[in-house]
């Protein structure tokens, strides 16, 4: 059974071909740039092939067209039509209260994901375009929206209300719903296969570090807390973003630096995190590392103020859960970072008084980007390694909701 998995953002459009009887992906790649100068068509199947270059592509539907014209190409395409994707799959960031599972796209799910277009601005309204565009280049065949939020639908309403007046819930839908969790859905039943312990018998504390970051506590499969909120903005310290911070610090740039909603906005989302702690001019935290490794300082502080508000995450997680099985780091600073899983996990050690977390440094260092274990023998809780695949979790998910259809 093929299954195309499609996340379409403001600018890009990426793609993976799975042939789910398969191991990896029988194609894949983005268009991006869509709509300004030098659009570019990035392509690879499994087979060996690459390549990219120059496309013109003015929007999404074009961009669509130019992926399924790769996909069926005589030379590198991989199927020989259409006809042969039994499904496609799209990421769809928000679907505010009224889903919480995987959907196939009809009238109706459109209407959620347009009501949706205040929670999720940056990206709903391009998920649906996503969703048109291969409506229009594959008539007939179905269409899955797999929602960023689904998984955090299990969120206690004590976890989930702000300390604000009840009736912003209820009038605003004000409230936390989280993000990353297919990822986070993802990597919490990797782990308890690797482990090869039932899912529902685990209490995992899953750490999704990449550019943006989120931290969730998974009890027995089910997502009971998360870091982001309202919005990506809270929580732990990412890439550009601030999360958690007091929210009085914006009524005082308001009024006392005479900044306006847009600048904060711009400030906290964009200019904040580790970008702006380190001032290394990046928020890529191989650049950060550099620097820290030649000896600056900001860097230094930058890296462990960033680690410390994860570790924060953890304590409160296995608080929230009464107990703690499992930590698993991923996505691309916790998969390739050691410096950072061992910073975030230190002092944690104590068995009769701590968490009884200890990473082993040889299996930290040599375990990096793949799958395994990093704790030592003593360790109580495991830690582990897990490698994110979101596309593939929506393929699966994809085949999860055609194979209930029957
Ligand atoms: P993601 O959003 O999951 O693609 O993660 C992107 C971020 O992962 C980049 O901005 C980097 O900060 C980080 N990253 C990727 N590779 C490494 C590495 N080898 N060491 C440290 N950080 C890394």
């Amino acid at each position: 059974m093929y299954i195309l998995v499609i996340n379409t953002g403001s600018s890009s459009v990426k793609f993976t071909l799975f042939d789910m009887t398969a191991p990896a992906a029988l194609a894949s790649g983005l268009v991006e740039r869509i709509g300004l100068t030098g659009t570019e068509l990035h392509y690879r199947n499994g087979k060996g092939h690459s390549h990219r270059g120059e496309v013109v592509v003015r929007d999404t539907t074009e961009a669509v067209g130019i992926i399924t014209a790769h996909l069926t190409h005589r030379d590198y395409g991989v199927i020989q039509s259409l006809g042969e994707i039994a499904a496609v799959g799209h990421r769809v960031v928000h679907g505010g209260e009224e889903v919480n599972q995987p959907v196939i796209v009809d009238d109706e799910v459109k209407r959620i994901i347009e009501t949706c277009f205040e929670l999720a601005p940056l990206h709903n309204p391009f998920n649906l375009k996503g969703i048109e565009a291969c409506e229009a280049s594959l008539p007939g065949v179905p269409q899955v929206a797999v929602f960023d939020t689904a998984f955090h639908a299990t969120i206690p309403r004590h976890a989930y209300l702000y300390g604000l007046p009840y009736r912003m819930v209820k009038e605003h839908r004000i409230r936390r719903y989280g993000f990353h969790g297919t990822s986070h859905k993802f990597v919490s039943a990797e782990a308890a296969r690797f482990l090869e312990v039932p899912l529902a018998e685990l209490k995992i504390v899953t750490c999704h570090l990449g550019n943006g970051c989120s931290i969730t506590a998974v009890d027995g499969g089910r997502s009971v807390d998360t870091s982001m909120g309202f919005t990506p903005l809270e929580g732990v310290i990412m890439g550009t973003r601030c999360g958690d911070i007091d929210p009085a610090i914006i009524f005082f740039l308001m009024d006392h630096k005479h900044m306006g909603p847009e600048e904060v906005n711009d400030l906290l989302n964009k200019k904040s995190g580790l970008l702006g702690l380190a001032d290394v001019g990046s928020s890529d935290l191989r650049d950060i590392m550099a620097a820290r490794a030649k000896g600056n300082q900001q860097a230094d502080i930058a890296v462990r103020t960033f680690c410390y508000r994860i570790k924060k995450y953890i304590g409160a997680y296995a608080a929230a859960m009464g107990g703690l099985d499992v930590i698993v780091f991923t996505a691309g600073i916790g998969e390739n970072s050691p410096p950072v899983r061992e910073l975030v996990c230190d002092g944690l050690g104590d068995r009769t008084r701590g968490l009884g977390i200890t990473v082993d440094h040889a299996k930290n260092t040599a375990g990096n980007g793949k799958l395994g274990a990093i704790h030592s023998d003593e360790s109580r809780v495991k830690v582990l390694v897990v490698p994110t695949n979101e596309e593939q979790e929506i393929a699966n998910q994809t085949v999860d909701v055609l194979r209930a259809r029957h």
